[in-house]
């Protein structure tokens, strides 16, 4: 019973800090994206090909969450992008990120010069999903290689995104793999929960996760004209 209180607590804290780092976001104009995936899917990838399609349109940030090391912080630096390395080694090994850890590397970013911002949280499919960082949206990556049960086994992260990239769709004539079978077990924890097929590695489909993000952010910027309009 103890153990169930500071949980909640712990989740109402964090709940209350997500909401001051979406207004930082807010108040800077930014659109910022929460990538979730199991270790291994590709999120880094798909950050190095976005940051190369789409990064002269728009003035995109990276903060990476690792438990150690910095190499996908360095594989993005690259880009002479701004880039936060967080390694939650010092915040005790977390395999999660928390909204705390944002606000902390909220700070080492000039806000007034990006646009989107990109969190890739740590490679696990479990406790990210419950840990709101005040991000707009959720992204979750999923490999081919995974297998199509991940969404009957780990609902919680499939039903709290708001899209599903399967990435890796070049290796599907090397799978015994059954794609409708991935998107109908996706559909059944999550039924509004749109998907785009892509591999970051041969840019096939690469366009429409480009076309959603392009989306998002002029929705976004809608609603804040319609709102400054307001007397
Ligand atoms: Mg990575
Ligand atoms: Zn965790």
């Amino acid at each position: 019973m103890k153990k169930i209180t500071v949980l909640t607590d712990l989740l109402e804290a964090n709940d209350v800090m997500a909401q001051e780092n979406r207004r930082i976001f807010d108040r800077n104009r930014i659109l910022t994206l929460n990538l979730m995936s199991s270790p291994g899917a590709g999120k880094t990838t798909v950050l190095e090909k976005t940051v190369e399609k789409l990064g002269k349109k728009y003035r995109l940030g990276v903060i990476e969450g690792d438990v150690a090391t910095s190499n996908d912080a360095k594989r993005l630096a690259k880009y002479k992008i701004p880039v936060v390395q967080i390694t939650t080694e010092t915040f005790g090994g977390a395999c999660h990120l928390d909204a705390n850890m944002i606000k902390k590397a909220l700070e080492k970013i000039d806000l007034t010069k990006v646009d989107i911002l990109f969190i890739e949280n740590i490679g696990n499919l479990i406790c990210p999903a419950e840990f709101d960082l005040g991000e707009h949206k959720k992204v979750i990556v999923l490999s081919l290689t995974e297998g199509e049960d991940k969404p009957s086994k780990y609902p919680v992260v499939f039903r709290n995104a708001d899209l599903l990239l399967v990435n890796k769709v070049d290796l599907l004539p090397f799978l015994d793999l059954d794609l409708s079978l991935l998107s109908r077990n996706a559909k059944k924890i999550n039924p509004r929960l749109p998907s785009i097929k892509l591999s970051a590695k041969t840019e096939e489909g690469f366009s429409d996760w480009i076309n959603w993000l392009t989306k998002q952010y002029n929705a976004k910027s809608k609603k804040r004209i319609a709102s400054c309009g307001r007397p």
